[in-house]
């Protein structure tokens, strides 16, 4: 069964194509700058030259029909037909407080999906339109929807829920969603096989700290609290969120710079994080460069986001009344050996520790607790298209 996963953005396509007998990736691609001057496909067939094509990309449509013309070709593909598609999995970003989990697509749920726009308004439409594509180039195939939120829709109420008044939540469902899910399922099952644990008894805090950044409390196996919130930017900074902020300075610099809605979510999402306060740059490996070379406003960014991991893995601790184990993933958590040695030094307390050896690890699996901490700490590459691709198989048959 070959199962085909895709992370459709507004000018991006992300594809794999799983052989899903062993799991093993046959393709992976993807389409740049769709709608876009110098657009172009990039494929990367198994054990065959990698292509670059670039065209002119005028809609996701063209993109989804070079990305299965890509698949099926006769000198770089690595199907012949495209019937040897059993399933697509779309990853999607909202799934509102309606879908707890992967749902095979249908039009009902594309409607639905319709309804999240409101909640997801630069992500889900084209999440929508490479559903739609796909329908189109190859009907009949059945699809199932993977959402970024799903894994959060266990957290209780009381911790998803914001200080407004009640109504806001009611009617227009002001909430904490939480995103990155897959990714925190992903790793949070990988720990418990590790450990050779069931799920069910563990205390888990997951920490995805790539260009995007949420921790989440993963208590038997259910998130029950992570760090994004409604939007993206709360919790930790990021490469250029500003993360956790008093929300009266929004108003404050609204007022007093006179700035408009456009122009302070510009500043939110696209100016802060660790590229506003260190000035160098919101790529990590900048910073810690910048840092070592004396940079004393990088330091400073590289020693808040610390601070902050620190700081949520111990209210996490606290909100699950324990902890067995700390995963961290994505770029910087597969990484940065550093910030994990400074941030499992600023955990001493609750007994974690490290073995330098083994933390001088980039990119694998690994646990680099020493064997008398209380608390595991692993690092485990993410693997969101794989959890999809999963998902995908386990809905459709
Ligand atoms: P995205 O959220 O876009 O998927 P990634 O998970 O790829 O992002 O993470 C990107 C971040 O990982 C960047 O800040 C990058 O600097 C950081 N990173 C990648 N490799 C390293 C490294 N060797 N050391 C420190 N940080 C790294």
């Amino acid at each position: 069964m070959k199962v085909l996963v895709i992370n459709c953005g507004s000018s991006s396509l992300k594809y794999k194509l799983f052989n899903m007998e062993d799991e093993s990736v046959l393709a992976n691609g993807l389409v740049e700058r769709i709608k876009l001057e110098g657009s172009v496909l990039k494929h990367e067939p198994l054990g065959k030259e990698k292509v670059e094509i670039s065209t002119e990309i005028p809609d996701h449509e063209v993109a989804i029909k070079m990305m299965l013309d890509a698949l099926t070709h006769p000198d770089y593909g690595v199907i012949k037909d495209l019937n040897e598609i059993s399933a697509v999995g779309h990853r999607i970003v909202h799934g509102g407080e309606k879908f707890t989990g992967s749902v095979k697509i249908t039009d009902e749920v594309i409607k639905s999906l319709e309804e999240c726009i409101e909640l997801a308004p630069l992500h889900n439409p084209p999440n929508i339109l490479g559903i739609e594509a796909v329908k189109k180039q190859i009907p009949g195939v059945p699809m199932v929807g993977v959402f970024d939120t799903a894994f959060h829709q266990t957290i209780p109420q009381k911790a998803f829920m914001y200080g407004l008044p009640y109504e806001y939540y009611k009617n227009k469902g002001l909430r904490r969603y939480g995103f990155h899910g897959t990714s925190h399922q992903y790793v949070s099952q990988r720990a418990a096989e590790i450990l050779k644990k069931p799920i069910k008894e563990l205390k888990i805090v997951t920490c995805h700290l790539g260009n995007g950044v949420s921790l989440t409390a993963v208590k038997g196996g259910k998130s029950v609290d992570t760090t994004l919130g409604f939007g993206t930017v709360s919790g930790v900074i990021m490469g250029t969120r500003c993360g956790d902020v008093d929300p009266v300075l929004i108003t404050y610099l609204m007022e007093k710079e006179n700035l408009n809605y456009e122009q302070i979510n510009d500043i939110l999402h696209k100016k802060s994080g660790l590229l506003g306060i260190s000035g160098v740059s919101s790529d990590m490996r900048d910073i810690e460069e910048a840092a070592e070379k004396g940079n004393k406003r990088a330091q400073l960014a590289l020693e808040m986001f610390e601070y902050m991991v620190i700081k949520y893995i111990g209210a996490y601790a606290a909100a699950m009344n324990g902890l067995d184990a700390v995963v961290f993933t994505a770029g910087i958590g597969e990484n940065a050996i550093q910030l994990r040695k400074n941030v499992c030094e600023g955990l001493k307390f609750l007994g974690i520790e490290i073995d330098d050896e083994k933390n001088n690890a980039r990119g694998k699996e690994i646990d680099i607790s020493k064997q008398n901490s209380k608390v595991r700490v692993l690092v485990i590459p993410t693997n969101e298209e794989l959890m999809i691709a999963r998902e995908t198989k386990a809905l459709v048959y």
